[in-house]
């Protein structure tokens, strides 16, 4: 079994997808030209041409230290590991634009690009509102040709590092559990975990918080009494000198309940699973039994009222079946296209926001499959969150910017285009 990040003792090995082209290989340059090639031509139809893929599966984390992000981890729930530990993302960028709370952690993938230097590390963080009513709503913002005015839930961010930077070593991380960062990160909120914790309690001056609400939250879940103790701990501390800021730090216990059970991705090349099923159903180590997940699809077959939508529904659930347990589909190369459930709330490659930071065209890179959810532990009712695909696309150039987390362009397909 292969991860995203391979282990090595020599080198990093993540998701190395230049490797995918190999017909490239002989070319001196490989120049993104004929981009128009690709404009508007996302009929079903045209969904038998394979390009290769990386599908993701998650499993639970094998060592406490998994998750830690000097082993450039790829994870799903749980709370992220910044690649850049300190210019995090922060104001309005990491609120649900509709509710105004703060984004809930989905998954981040080590997605490094051999090709750029300043690309050496690469991790695409995606982050959404909890909310399935905020998302319904988010459904038609996502349509508004001028994305900064679009108002959404959900949200990616990439950042990107060279291999000399300040915080971490620029020899390959060990994965022996004794990988250490070079220096600490920006505290983070101690409910939410997830952000950067820069509002401080006054009564204890030790919880931090990433917004108004998680410390309204903390206070009324718990933090009321625990903050009167801490109080009554630093007066009476015999130096009489007060701790300060004591700083929680980046591996600090998270206090919300809330958050999405944390595991770990790996991943497989989709023609591994081309052959047939033999009785080596355990490649994926699947955490549900298939027939679990197979029901869980066919039902959403009697929801789907036009015929296009059944025929792409068939296309994309015989193309899942491969490998019923993927819940991410991973390929950054030039004909790569998401692999759509329903034909209808898809968006071509014309409609696609140019990047915020370079101007430039984003392409496809990978998708979400609705089967995280059944992992997060999704209810089945009307009001909890369901999506048919959420697919990301990013810059083509993966350009640089002074902003260590840029935002990249999400669109989310649900099952019902309704509100
Ligand atoms: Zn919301
Ligand atoms: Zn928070
Ligand atoms: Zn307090
Ligand atoms: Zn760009």
């Amino acid at each position: 079994m292969r991860s995203f990040n391979r282990d090595s003792m020599d080198d990093f090995k993540g998701l190395r997808i230049t490797q995918l082209d190999d017909d490239d290989d002989d070319e001196t340059a490989v120049e993104p030209t004929n981009m128009d090639e690709f404009d508007d031509d996302d009929d079903e139809e045209d969904d038998e041409d394979y390009e290769p893929v990386m599908l993701g599966f998650v499993e639970s984390p094998k060592f406490t230290w998994s998750n830690l992000r000097q082993l450039f981890p790829n994870l799903a729930g749980g709370v992220p590991a910044w690649l850049d530990p300190v210019n995090l993302p922060s104001g309005k960028s990491i609120l649900c634009d509709l509710c105004e709370e703060p984004m809930q952690f989905v998954l981040q993938l080590y997605a490094p690009l051999t090709d750029k230097e300043s690309a050496f590390h690469r991790t695409l963080f995606l982050f959404m509102c909890p909310s399935m009513s905020c998302l319904l709503r988010d459904q038609h913002e996502q349509w508004k040709r001028a994305p900064e005015k679009a108002m959404r839930s959900t949200k990616v961010f990439r950042c990107q590092l060279p291999r000399v930077n300040p915080f971490y070593s620029s020899e390959a991380p060990k994965h022996d559990g004794t990988d250490k960062p070079v220096g600490d990160g920006a505290p983070l909120c101690t409910w939410c975990g997830t952000w950067k914790g820069d509002k401080l309690c006054s009564g204890c001056k030790g919880a931090r918080y990433c917004s108004q609400k998680h410390q309204a939250l903390h206070w009324r879940l718990g933090h009321k009494t625990e903050c009167q103790q801490l109080r009554t701990v630093i007066e009476t501390s015999e130096s009489g000198r007060v701790n300060n800021g004591v700083a929680l730090t980046q591996k600090q216990k998270v206090a919300s309940k809330s958050l999405w059970k944390e595991f770990v991705m790996i991943n497989e090349d989709e023609s591994e699973y081309d052959t047939e099923m033999s009785g080596d159903d355990e490649i994926a180590k699947p955490l549900v039994s298939k027939r679990e997940v197979d029901d869980q699809m066919k039902s959403l077959m009697n929801d789907f009222e036009g015929d296009a939508d059944k025929k792409t529904w068939v296309n994309f659930q015989q193309r899942v079946a491969k490998a019923p347990e993927q819940v991410l589909r991973y390929s950054r190369s030039s004909g790569a296209k998401p692999l759509w459930p329903i034909a209808s709330g898809r968006v071509s490659k014309s409609e696609l926001p140019n990047c915020k930071s370079c101007g430039g065209p984003r392409c496809f890179e990978f998708q979400v499959m609705p089967q995280l959810l059944f992992f997060f532990g999704g209810k089945n009712d009307r009001e909890s969150l369901d999506w048919a695909t959420i697919v990301v696309y990013t810059c083509e150039n993966s350009c640089d910017s002074s902003l260590s987390y840029k935002e990249e362009f999400v669109w989310v397909q649900l099952y019902s285009q309704t509100t």
